[in-house]
């Protein structure tokens, strides 16, 4: 288990076309344990925000369609994802700071890798809190994200979650949790019910550790509460 806060995991999304840079910023934030999506292309980064918005996002100012300025400004129309801009110009730092584009951070090339990192630590630990939205599921991909963070279910854990999002608070009995996970009908054990639950609550724990999302309900079943998260 994760006890550091500034260590959970988070999805970072890099924004580089230069591949080698891009190579090196993906390598460190992976080692840390983060999930990483490189792109390198300016068109491409708002809407992947808006399919899935990430914890981080490290962009670069010169790119290929669109450049850093313009999708920071793109992105502050509905996303207060954190945003670390990259420039290659320190001398281009005071002028960006007076554009008010909205960025959190940063960061002049060359870079020292261990800087960013320390950057985004930094970042990272002013994340809020959960709130109910924090957890996002996506039914056409089959994601759920928590916190920014892709939970890597399988299709049944993400047909489980699904059924108790759709009604927080509501309790389900195994049954009908089992009747939405398999359309087949196949013959189930409400152990299989119960292994399903305890891997979705150990994903949720390893992006925050102690969250108690899924109640279980003695001789009934189970129920999702989003109060506190
Ligand atoms: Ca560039």
């Amino acid at each position: 288990m994760l006890s550091n806060d500034a260590l959970r995991p988070a999805r970072i999304m890099v924004v580089e076309d230069e591949p080698k840079l891009a190579a090196l910023l993906r390598d460190y934030l992976q080692a840390a344990g983060h999930h990483v999506e490189c792109i390198d292309d300016g068109l491409a980064v708002v809407p992947a925000v808006r399919a899935a918005e990430p914890a981080l996002i490290l962009l670069d100012i010169m790119l290929p369609g669109m450049t850093g300025l313009e999708i920071c400004r793109e992105l502050r129309l509905f996303s207060e994802v954190p945003i670390m801009l990259i420039t290659a110009r320190v001398e281009e730092v005071d002028r960006l700071l007076g554009l008010d584009l909205g960025a959190d951070d940063y960061i002049c090339k060359p870079f020292s890798p261990r800087e960013v990192m320390a950057r985004v630590r930094a970042i990272l630990r002013r994340r809020p809190v959960q709130s109910a939205s924090a957890l996002q599921l996506d039914a056409h991909t089959y994601r759920a994200h928590f916190a920014g963070v892709d939970l890597d279910l399988t299709p049944v854990e993400f047909r489980l979650l699904q059924c108790l999002v759709a009604a927080p608070g509501r309790v389900f009995s195994r049954d009908q949790l089992m009747n939405h996970l398999y359309d087949d009908h196949r013959v189930v054990t409400d152990r299989t019910v119960d292994s399903h639950v305890k891997n979705i609550r150990r994903k949720l724990d390893q992006v925050s550790e102690g969250v108690e999302m899924i109640h279980s309900i003695y001789g009934v079943g189970y129920k999702l509460e989003l109060n506190g998260i």
